[in-house]
């Protein structure tokens, strides 16, 4: 048995996302392009020889007992294989927290699949993910990683070409906006637009990144901008500073704008900050699970 792991819990984008329906049990049914990118939480997980599951983070502000999701993962493994040992977990946060960036799934992805490792339990990705949507419908992909549709309430997931090489500029203005909220308000009958995920698709196997950006929208803006105006701001300064397109990510309020060249990025960035729209603003790049750094 490994004492200690240490994993990147990486954060993640919607290049599309729309929403479909309605289900009877209060779901939405949705319909996204997902991206990690490379952007990341560190966990480091270990056995210890206290009982119980002791969390420490560098944001004050979190829960550390039972209301924070790499506990509730830590304890689905735990009560399940009927581990008894001590587990600290120690969170380094660097996604925005509330932030549309899913920040907390993918801390909670690592944790399942760090004490599936030091713990020898021998299950599966796809046994993880399956154990994972009880805690969250963005699990599973956040085990899964890299470039994907996601449908359902977001747990069935279809792998696609990686996203083509580019700048991606990360903006998250100063409000937390809850998700439940965004979606609880989105009138799903008469949303103004759709994006076209499939054509997305289409763009994504050409490897046509123009084509991707121009298709790039979010329904869930329809609810967060005119509560938040700062967001269309951010997404403005974003174009005139080059982005070949700016959008929200998942129910916000992160914006993030897909750039060619870096220096645009960081006009962008500078500009954002300055006027004071911002002050967490980070310049990433996709990331593919093929590619740099493994879990
Ligand atoms: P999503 O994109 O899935 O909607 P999000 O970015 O909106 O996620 P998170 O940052 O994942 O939101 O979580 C926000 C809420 O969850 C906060 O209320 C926070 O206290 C709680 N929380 C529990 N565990 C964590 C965690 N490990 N990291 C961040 N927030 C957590």
């Amino acid at each position: 048995m490994r004492e200690e792991i240490s994993l990147r819990a990486y954060g993640k984008i919607n290049l599309g996302l729309d929403v479909t329906g309605k289900r009877p049990d209060g779901y939405h049914e949705v319909r996204m392009i997902m991206q990690t990118v490379s952007l990341y939480d560190s966990v480091r997980i270990g056995t210890r020889r206290a009982p119980g599951i002791g969390i420490r983070t560098n944001l004050p502000f979190l829960p550390t007992g039972p209301d924070n999701l790499v506990y509730r993962a830590a304890r689905l493994l735990m009560d399940e294989f009927q581990i008894e040992e001590g587990l600290s977990i120690h969170l380094y946060k660097k996604i925005p927290v509330s932030a549309g960036m899913a920040g907390g799934s993918s801390d909670a992805a690592a944790v399942l699949v760090g004490v599936n490792r030091i713990f020898g339990l021998g299950l599966s990705k796809r046994e993880l993910m399956k154990r994972g949507v009880s805690l969250g419908a963005d699990i599973p992909y956040c085990i899964m990683r890299g470039t994907a549709l996601a449908e359902g309430i977001g747990e069935r997931l279809t792998s696609l070409p990686p996203m083509p090489e580019c700048v991606i500029l990360l903006a998250k203005p100063p409000v937390s906006i809850s998700t439940k909220f965004v979606y609880g308000n989105l009138k799903v009958e008469s949303l103004p637009f759709h994006p076209d995920i499939d054509r997305m698709m289409d763009c994504l196997e050409k490897q046509d990144l123009d084509g991707i950006c121009s298709r790039m929208e979010n329904v869930l803006e329809t609810v967060t901008i005119p509560v938040c105006p700062q967001i269309q701001t951010i997404k403005e300064r974003m174009r005139e500073a080059g982005a070949e397109v700016a959008l929200m990510s998942g129910s916000g309020p992160t914006v993030f704008g897909i750039f060619k060249e870096r220096s645009a990025a960081d006009e962008a960035g500078d500009r954002i900050r300055t006027e004071g729209l911002a002050r967490q603003i980070y310049t990433v790049r996709p990331f593919q699970v093929d590619g740099r750094g493994r879990r």
